[in-house]
């Protein structure tokens, strides 16, 4: 952030919008981070965690128990997709903007600017990949440091002694940041379950962000972005894993917004 910059307020108690059934912080992208500065800035005794909903976990929302449990507690709920934004505009819950997670971690390492270290942990993704965004990350960030990474064997979640590993892992480096990139469900539920033993004073779940980070994927060029088609480069760079996903989406989730728009308001 630059110093000619006006100070933008720390989160305050804006109410939050109800969505398809849970919750968002209308936050900008500068609250957000100033949000998490504040909460990182602060000896906090239990980890805060964060998740950023798309179009897909909206979606997933509608029947998944355990991710609808992740939401409801969760600390901060930061829309990651345009369409969510477009959508609260037309049912008058208004968002300010979209707040990716893949855009979220740069900004918040980018506020580090002149402060003290910031303290990372990188937790998910393939072997090597968050090693090589940690390299990165140092490159990048001098006021960023990663103290610990580690990817987790598949299934490692239905595994008590590999969760209790993974929770000392993270203990043993006492991150000022926990960043989750696990994929939904998996990270939201991950956290959720553990959030009273993980030793960081914020838990960001945010998907691909450790690939994109390591250069391993690619995010959409800008202009796709700012059209909303982040989704369609997805789809296009994993048609396998995503064109079943995003043909249930584009289903089920024009029918959230119409069920919303036409239902009988409360009061
Ligand atoms: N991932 C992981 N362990 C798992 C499942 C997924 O580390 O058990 C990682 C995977 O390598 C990738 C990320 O989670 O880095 C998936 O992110 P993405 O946002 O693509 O997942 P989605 O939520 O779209 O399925």
């Amino acid at each position: 952030m630059s110093l000619c910059e006006p100070p933008v307020s720390p989160f305050r108690p804006i109410p939050r919008r109800r969505l398809f059934g849970f919750e968002i912080d209308p936050l900008s992208m500068k609250q957000a981070v100033a949000q998490l500065r504040s909460w990182v800035a602060e000896d906090s005794v239990r980890c805060r965690f964060v998740v950023t909903p798309n179009v897909d976990h909206a979606v997933l929302l509608q029947e998944h128990e355990g991710l609808q449990g992740a939401y409801r507690d969760a600390d901060l709920v930061l829309a990651d997709g345009h369409p969510l934004v477009w959508a609260s505009r037309l049912l008058r819950q208004k968002l300010p903007e979209r707040v990716p997670g893949s855009d979220l971690v740069p900004r918040l390492f980018d506020s580090t600017n002149g402060l003290g270290p910031l303290k990372v942990y990188l937790l998910g993704a393939a072997p090597g990949v968050a090693e090589r965004a940690a390299s990165n990350i140092q490159k990048l960030w001098p006021g960023v440091k990663v103290v610990g990474c580690y990817s987790p064997p598949l299934g490692f979640e239905k595994l008590p002694e590999e969760n209790e590993q993974i929770l000392w892992r993270i203990a043993d480096c006492r991150p000022d940041v926990l960043v989750v990139g696990l994929g939904a469900p998996k990270q939201e539920c991950w956290v959720h379950a553990h959030r009273d033993q993980i030793a960081a004073k914020v838990a960001l779940c945010v998907g691909a962000t450790i690939d994109f980070l390591a250069n391993e994927r690619r995010r959409a060029p800008r202009w796709m972005q700012h059209c909303g088609l982040e989704w369609l480069h997805r789809m296009l760079s994993e048609p396998r894993r995503l064109v079943k996903r995003y043909a249930k989406d584009a289903w089920v989730f024009p029918q959230l917004v119409l069920r919303q728009m036409f239902a009988p308001r409360a009061g």
